[in-house]
């Protein structure tokens, strides 16, 4: 099934980027920005709502692994974003690595920008949290879930809000240094 893909791509070694005894770095196959990677962990996590605090360590070791594969890259790691769709399409948990320039042509919708911009995008430090002070992850209710999705193209470096994907991506292209 099209949701078991990352489980596919996490066993063929040559999609892997780095790896641990705990987890693994693959890039991702429609890369929303110059880079993008996925971690996940080698244990069958399905997703961030099966996670408990039982699972913290796990987490932690998601955690030092993007800041590995950043630092391969050569860049720096105040150009990223770290965290997790709130709403994940595919199984096993999976860990987003991007950087924020989003430049790349499988960005193509409002969808896809939205679920990295807006709150449908949790920022690793934030799960963290919810995970420790609560035991568990909430999901988004699906009405605020449908408003953040059609919500304006804000860009995430400024204040511009674009009217269409196109103009978004041209947009974008000046805020490279
Ligand atoms: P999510 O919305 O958090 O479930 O994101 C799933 C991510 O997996 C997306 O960024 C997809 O581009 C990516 N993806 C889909 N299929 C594959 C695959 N077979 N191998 C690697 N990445 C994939
Ligand atoms: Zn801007």
């Amino acid at each position: 099934m099209w949701k078991n893909g990352l489980i596919q791509s996490l066993k063929d070694p040559s999609l892997q980027v780095i790896s641990s005894d705990i987890a693994v770095v693959i890039k991702d196959k429609y890369p929303k920005a110059k880079y993008h990677f996925l971690v996940l962990p080698k244990e069958d996590i399905s997703s961030i709502f099966k996670l408990t605090r039982d699972h913290l360590p796990v987490l932690d070791e998601l955690r030092l692994l993007a800041t590995n594969v950043i630092e391969v890259s050569g860049e720096k790691e105040k150009n990223f974003k770290i965290g997790f769709h709130a709403i994940p399409s595919m199984t096993r948990l999976h860990l987003h690595v991007i950087s924020k320039d989003f430049i790349s042509p499988c960005l193509k919708t409002k969808k896809h920008w939205n679920s990295f911009t807006t709150k449908l995008f949790i920022d690793y430090d934030k799960l963290y949290e919810e995970l420790e002070k609560t035991g568990s992850v909430k999901r988004i209710e699906s009405t605020e879930a449908k408003d953040l999705e059609n919500s304006p193209l804000k860009c995430n470096h400024c204040s511009f809000e674009a009217k269409t994907i196109p103009s978004l991506k041209d947009h974008l292209l000046s805020h490279l240094k």
